[in-house]
């Protein structure tokens, strides 16, 4: 292709002009051709860094080895092969290597669900394709792509300057500086180094401030990042404070466990005189079946089906321990522009000194009426100048699709370039008579835009600005008049039309406009004043149907939702009253905020439930507060400005549409749908996720533990054993593998909603479920004593008594199992004997492996078990159907007796409340 042949030998872009530049790549300013770009896409690839190399499956597979447990199970298999035994080194061999790959598949799985997410969250660009803005996959960008960027955008290739407006850009990745780098159109030298390369920009840096057109010169593994060969944004953890902690915990455990199997292996030998290597077998499968040690895949799976789950929902999840964390959030900050509110503007009405109007028409189409409320055609008229400075002030686009109209852009934009279509203006046609020379953009720390034109005939310009409106107001010296004419700023009157607008609910602009006598030389933040005000316009975003029953359920789940917006107080107090965000909502300004005093924050933090007129620096003092007083804070943000405050919170939450890359970046998890009842969803998601890893561990421990004890009573009184080690082995492999994980599929329980917050600090094994544990222990290892004894009483010979007993445990398991999936309400309810898809799968396997355990020849070869009777069978499953019974009382009678607070604390509202909406 000619474009390679013609580019500049390596990297001398930012030596070229602009225009040697565009012309080497023979694009223009207008960018590529859609067909164009896809040709180069073609000869170019994507954009796109060759994805890192997989872990090899084998690889992944002895990792499983690493672990002292197995290690030393393996070392019992060769002894005993040594020794002859040669079944039982098969049995444990077969035992490790199926541990090993279910160890695999199951982490292999945790990762899929996290890659799959990754995938959600692929960011995009925009563009100028063929003179229009379009937002493209970052993996199509090609070489001659035009790119607009703005502050917040990661750079997604390397790119040539074309145009700058106070363009800064962070490169520390590449340079390792910190402080962010000017960037200009004009050439720098050819010999400059990459860090003062100021006409370039490189992919992989962030755009601080300011906003920038620039011309894409490579793509992929062509760019510096690419060449370097780091991977950025790739290097999230795979793990959380929970998993971290556990780990910890079944390494001690371990380590006691080892001790432990040393000391009883003494004991049995000298005390008890059991050959030594029997003893070693029963010990070792004692230690393997004691320790949980799947317990940190499962709980890994239980994250990852939440992940899943909230993605489900639309709150994708860019850290795990995010995950955790939002379960126990007690406070959520939340925007409120398309958060809260619909992000579908509409202009309603235009307030000027000559009357107010009304528009007509809904949705973003440019079609309908202004009608004059009062003032008559002064007013239309006096409406028409506003409209036309909402109209030039702009950067959005309408676009007519099949579903009506759409914005490009801000919709408060389009809304205004829908005003302007009913007062009568040719979008078009305004703009190319008064071509755009310079902008100030929008910042939400400034509050408004401004735009300087070229006057239509003569060398004059006009300035044209909107804003909040006592910005605008605070930046006028003038008004236009009644009569059209530019008279005194009655600034009073305007304050009283802006508070009554917003009582209603209404978003308020203010519009001012200046004319000059020429094309000044700098048009920069300082150099917007002595503005005549033209009018105000009142715009309807109403609240979100379902932010409203969001609140509420937060609300009922002991959760405050605080709205942090830098819209005026009364706009944002009315909508907060829609939103019933609090019984008496008590607004507090910024201003107010700056006169507080760090120390008195907390308490105004917890007492107000609107922050108005806020800037980004006021949330991140917001969130501070609130965690000084133990609260655990969810917070929204979209800006380059928020990241900090985003960081700052347990779970920064940033939007996926409006959202800029550097908030998402500093963010636990994005909204797709920029919703706030995804984020109370992903808060419902996180307190089952959280009882289910509670779930999970409440079946594992005492499961295995009363095996274990059971097993351990045996050799220190030297009784007859209940199982032998390799029937241990199998106990533990058949059940963990598939009891335990299906726990990981549960759906959350009735009334996860409606009980208080968890403490962030509180143990995730509470005294109820630590009772539990011993509880079920003792009720085990008693049943199968109980079944062991039994069935020596009716005649049967101690391999069948043993098989009795394995399947005693088997049954039990799986009746705890269905006690364990409701810990807080009863396990008695058709919705608790369904089941999940999960449980009965689990469940039949279970079922079948029992049935061949107890029935096929090669395994009563292989374990020593023996069939089994009918009666037999049937007094195996009472036990289990006693042990439910049991628990049921248990959990009735603790509740009558509030022995945990635990229980009372849900008992009550999960009788008051329906099912939770899931
Ligand atoms: P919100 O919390 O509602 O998203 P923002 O910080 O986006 O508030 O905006 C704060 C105020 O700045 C708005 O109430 C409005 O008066 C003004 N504003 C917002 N967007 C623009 C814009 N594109 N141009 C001019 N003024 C704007
Ligand atoms: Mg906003």
């Amino acid at each position: 292709m000619a474009v390679e042949e013609a580019a500049p030998p390596d990297d001398s872009w930012h030596a070229l002009d602009p225009g040697q530049a565009l012309a080497r790549l023979h694009a223009d300013q207008q960018g590529l051709d859609p067909e164009e770009a896809a040709g180069r896409l073609h000869a170019h690839g994507p954009n796109a860094l060759p994805p890192p190399r997989q872990v090899p499956g084998w690889h992944r597979l002895l990792r499983q080895f690493n672990d002292p447990l197995i290690l030393f199970l393996l070392a019992a298999a060769v002894l005993s092969a040594l020794l002859g035994h040669l079944v039982d080194a098969g049995v444990i061999a077969a035992v490790v290597v199926v541990n090993a790959v279910v160890g695999v598949v199951q982490e292999g799985r945790a990762e899929q669900a996290l890659s799959a997410l990754r995938s959600m969250l692929a960011p995009s660009a925009r563009v100028l394709r063929a003179g229009h803005r379009a937002t493209v996959a970052v993996e199509t960008l090609v070489p001659g792509d035009v790119l607009l960027l703005e502050a917040g955008d990661r750079v997604p290739a390397d790119a040539r300057v074309l145009r700058a407006r106070g363009l800064r850009v962070d490169e520390s990745v590449l340079t390792g500086e910190s402080v962010p780098a000017d960037k200009q159109v004009e050439a720098v030298p050819v010999e400059a180094e990459l860090g003062s390369r100021a006409s370039m920009l490189y992919s992989g840096t962030l755009v601080a401030t300011g906003q920038a057109v620039a011309l894409v010169v490579a793509t992929g593994p062509c760019t510096r990042i690419g060449r370097i060969g780091t991977l950025l944004g790739q290097v999230e953890t795979l793990t959380t404070p929970l998993l971290r902690q556990i780990a910890r915990f079944g390494r001690a455990f371990t380590a006691f466990a080892l001790v432990s199997a040393v000391a009883l292996l003494l004991f049995a030998v000298v005390v008890r005189d059991y050959a030594w290597l029997d003893a070693l077998m029963v010990v070792v499968a004692l230690a393997v079946g004691v320790v949980p040690e799947s317990l940190p895949a499962v709980i890994t799976i239980t994250l990852a089906m939440g992940v899943r789950r909230m993605a489900a929902r639309n709150a994708i999840v860019r850290r795990l321990p995010a995950v955790e964390t939002l379960g126990a959030t007690t406070v959520i900050c939340s925007d409120k522009t398309g958060t809260l509110t619909r992000n579908e503007m509409t202009a309603r009405s235009v307030a000027t000194a000559a009357g107010r109007v009304e528009a007509d028409g809904s949705g973003y189409a440019p079609e309908g009426r202004l009608r004059a409320h009062d003032g008559g055609d002064t007013a239309l008229a006096a409406a028409q100048r506003v409209a036309r400075i909402g109209l030039l002030c702009n950067d959005a686009q309408l676009r007519a699709g099949e579903d009506g109209w759409r914005v490009d852009g801000d919709p408060m934009e389009g809304a205004l370039l829908a005003l302007a279509g009913k007062a009568g203006f040719d979008a078009a046609a305004v703009r190319s008579a008064h071509p755009r020379l310079d902008e100030v953009p929008f910042d939400a720390a400034h509050r408004f835009m401004a735009t300087l034109h070229a006057d239509a005939e003569g060398p004059g310009a006009l300035v044209c600005v909107k804003g909040a409106p006592e910005q605008v107001l605070a930046l006028s010296t003038a008004q236009v008049g009644a009569d059209g004419a530019g008279t005194a700023l009655g600034t009073a009157a305007w304050r009283a039309a802006i508070d009554a607008a917003g009582a209603d609910g209404q978003r308020v602009l203010g519009f001012a406009y200046r004319r000059l006598d020429q094309v000044p030389a700098r048009f920069e933040l300082d150099d917007i004043q002595g503005l005549v005000f033209a009018g105000i316009v009142g715009f309807i975003d109403p609240p979100r149907e379902e932010a409203i029953r969001a609140v509420a359920d937060c609300r009922r789940a002991g959760i405050a939702v605080k709205m942090i917006t830098g819209d005026h107080a009364a706009t944002a107090a009315a909508i907060a009253a829609q939103l019933r965000l609090a019984d008496e909502v008590r607004v507090v300004t910024g201003q107010e905020l700056d006169g507080v005093p760090d120390a008195d924050l907390p308490a105004l933090a917890l007492q107000a439930s609107v922050f108005a007129r806020t800037t980004p620096e006021h949330k991140l003092r917001i969130v501070r507060a609130l965690q000084s007083r133990g609260h655990t804070v969810a917070m929204t943000g979209d800006g380059v400005n928020d990241a900090p405050s985003l960081k700052q919170a347990d779970i920064g939450i940033a939007m996926g549409h409006k959202g800029t890359e550097a908030a998402k970046e500093a963010s636990q998890m994005v909204l797709a749908d920029d919703n706030f009842a995804s984020i109370a969803a992903a808060v419902h998601e996180g307190r089952a996720i959280h009882d289910n890893i509670r779930k999970v561990i409440a079946w594992t421990l005492p499961t295995n533990g009363g095996e274990a004890l059971a097993v351990l009573l045996a050799l220190l009184f030297g009784w007859l054993l209940p199982m032998t080690p390799a029937q241990i082995l199998w106990i533990n492999m058949v059940l963990t593998v598939s009891l335990g994980l299906s726990l990981a599929f549960e759906p959350p329980e009735r009334g996860v909603m409606s009980r208080p917050p968890r403490r962030r600090d509180a143990p995730l094994v509470s005294p109820f479920m630590l009772w539990r544990i011993v509880l079920v222990s003792v009720l085990f290892s008693l049943a199968a004593f109980a079944m062991f004894g039994w069935a020596q009483a009716r005649g049967h010979d101690i391999e069948t008594a043993r098989t009795m007993v394995v399947n005693t445990f088997c049954v039990l398991e799986i009746f705890y199992l269905f006690a364990v999936r409701y810990l807080h309400g009863t396990s008695f309810s058709l919705r608790g004997l369904r089941g999940t898809p999960a449980v009965l799968w689990a469940v039949g396997a279970v079922v079948v492996a029992q049935l061949g355990f107890t029935y096929l020849p090669w395994m009563h070869a292989l374990f020593d078990s023996r069939p089994l009777p009918l009666p037999e069978g049937m007094a195996i499953v009472a036990t289990g159907v006693a042990l439910l019974v049991v628990l049921e009382l248990e959990k009735w009678l603790l509740r009558r007796l509030d022995v945990f607070a635990e229980l009372r604390t849900v008992a009550g509202s999960a009788a008051t409340q329906g099912e939770a909406t899931a």
